[in-house]
């Protein structure tokens, strides 16, 4: 079987019932998958309790699955962070970042479209779609090399670009998957699409929203693709998403110094935030040669913060994961590729709390 016939969730789940799975067998297989746990029930023989058919068909289902994402390379940071290359069964390569306390970052594109202008992802544009299946087995592959209890969507691609299979991996990670709903956190630059679907969902993750700036024009510039809604009507939006799950924003702030670092922007988010059911993350740009973007003195970073949280609003200076192994979205693969390495921090919760530095530079480490 070609892996890339059960790239969807759907397409898997049909093939399933094809083979004559009822939906106990169905759910069991799915959760041995995504769990990496038994195809029967505890205590019981998987031949017995599965009809025979599918019994032999699921050997060849599971390689299948297991063709979707493999790994091409490992990055360990100094943070228990570890980056992956992953290879999809086309030959893409995408990033999944293993973070600390059981967190796992996955890509849900190829590539984007949205092309923020410091990012690496974004410099070529979308590559293709992942499907639902794709991106959770970015997440059997983690689990094979360490437990995984969160999942955010926040590795390469605009979730809101490919909402329906991101909606289907979410449903899927919160039923079968073992995760809880508030440890899936669906990530976007902020797409009406999305405030639509999300409130409707079985499975409700948490909101993660990239924003860099209070500014509609400066937006613009910094993020030329995404979806022009203003900043305000973003923000409010999310809250109230974040508001009725009870679930609190996650703001995300990529700080280019002279651009989006001025107490003009502070106090703009302060009054837009204070009294909201939110969260800054400030996340200082990680500067590397061959990219105008400077990153702002720790100074000014941590006057920024203070003054956020002297507003009541809960502030977080973070770092990316991984910076120390050229760790920012869209790196790796880009090496991978033999492209110049530029600079990039994604937004996202690939993003931690790290000490101050320059990083050093690992080589890649290949998995044999
Ligand atoms: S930062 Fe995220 S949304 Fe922006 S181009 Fe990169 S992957 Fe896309």
């Amino acid at each position: 079987m070609n892996p890339a016939q059960l790239a969807s969730l759907s397409t898997l789940e049909d093939t399933l019932a094809q083979h004559g799975a009822r939906p106990v067998h169905a759910a069991q297989l799915l959760r041995a998958w995504v769990q990496l746990a038994s195809t029967a029930p505890r205590g019981q023989d998987p031949a017995r309790f599965l009809p025979r058919a599918l019994h032999t068909a699921w050997h060849q289902i599971a390689a299948a699955l297991d063709g979707l994402a493999t790994l091409q390379s490992r990055h360990p940071g100094e943070d228990s962070s570890e980056r992956l290359l992953v290879r999809l069964c086309d030959g893409q390569a995408v990033e999944s970042v293993l973070l600390p306390r059981g967190g796992l970052c996955v890509s849900t594109q190829a590539g984007c479209a949205v092309g923020c202008v410091f990012c690496m992802t974004g410099r070529d544009g979308l590559l293709r779609q992942l499907g639902s299946a794709e991106i959770v087995a970015q997440v059997v592959l983690a689990r094979r090399l360490r437990a995984v209890g969160k999942v955010v969507f926040m590795g390469m691609g605009e979730p809101a670009h490919n909402l329906d299979a991101v909606l289907e991996a979410i449903n899927f990670l919160g039923t079968h998957g073992g995760i809880a709903h508030k440890s899936l956190v669906f990530s976007t630059v902020g797409d009406a699409r999305a405030f639509e679907r999300l409130p409707l969902g079985r499975v409700k993750p948490a909101l993660a929203l990239s924003l860099h700036t209070t500014k509609s024009e400066l937006r613009a510039q910094l993020l030329p693709r995404a979806p022009r809604m203003e900043p305000a009507a973003l923000v409010e939006a999310a809250c109230g998403y974040a508001e009725a799950t009870g679930y609190p924003l996650q703001l995300q702030w990529t700080l280019l110094a002279g651009v989006n670092d001025g107490d003009d922007e502070a106090a703009t988010l302060a009054a837009w935030l204070r009294g909201r059911h939110a969260m800054v993350n400030l996340i200082p740009w990680n500067h590397i040669d061959g990219m105008p973007w400077q990153r702002p003195d720790t100074g000014r970073t941590v006057a920024l913060a203070r003054a956020l949280k002297s507003a009541g609003v809960l502030t977080r200076l973070r770092w990316s994961a991984g910076q120390d192994v050229d760790g920012g979205c869209g790196q790796l693969r880009a090496r991978a590729l033999g492209a110049a390495v530029g600079a990039t921090d994604a937004p996202g919760e690939a993003l931690i709390a790290r000490p101050a530095g320059r990083p050093a530079r690992i080589p890649l480490v290949s998995v044999a």
